[in-house]
């Protein structure tokens, strides 16, 4: 497969040509809301939530982890105004199929005897998880626990089904 970046330009075409009047967006999202879900491919959380362009913040990253995600949620909040945060895990994720042990190790073998990637790789903890829902329940209780969290947030947790598309409130 040929590197994707070649067909960036081309697939923007039609993008740019319905761009319409989002140049006026105000930075601030306009439901100050945060949504933290996964990184997977088969999620398109504005699709699958009803949101648009200058809606909200979207935080993506490998599982959904909200500790992964804390930098991106201070900065929302404190500079841009967001005061609801959801929490989003899913079906059939990836984080349910390994454990840091295990990737500590992949990593360190593809490198035998490098002793700099083995002492980086072991100062990641890759926050994996082994119960769908009760995950959801723990990032959503060390968020609401987070000391730097601004205190009138409002904090769900959910489920979304790759089979179904189908979004379901754990918290
Ligand atoms: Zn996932």
């Amino acid at each position: 497969m040929s590197p994707q970046h070649t067909e960036f330009v081309k697939r923007n075409e039609s993008y740019v040509a319905s761009f319409g009047g989002k140049d006026a967006l105000p930075m601030p999202p306009a439901k100050k809301l945060i949504v933290v879900t996964c990184m997977d491919a088969r999620l398109d959380p504005a699709a699958h939530l009803g949101l648009k362009e200058g809606d909200a913040h979207v935080i993506r990253n490998a599982g959904g982890c909200v500790r992964d995600a804390l930098r991106s949620l201070v900065i929302s909040q404190r500079l841009l105004g967001t005061r609801e945060i959801a929490v989003f895990h899913h079906t059939d994720c990836g984080m349910l199929t390994f454990t840091s042990d295990a990737l500590r190790r992949i990593v360190k073998d593809a490198a035998p005897g490098d002793a700099a990637v083995a002492a980086r790789v072991d100062e990641i903890d890759f926050l994996e998880f082994e119960d769908l829902h009760a995950s959801v329940k723990e990032d959503v209780a060390w968020v609401t626990g987070e000391a730097l969290l601004l205190p009138e947030t409002t904090v769900t947790g959910w489920v979304y089904d790759v089979k179904s598309g189908r979004v379901v409130q754990v918290v």
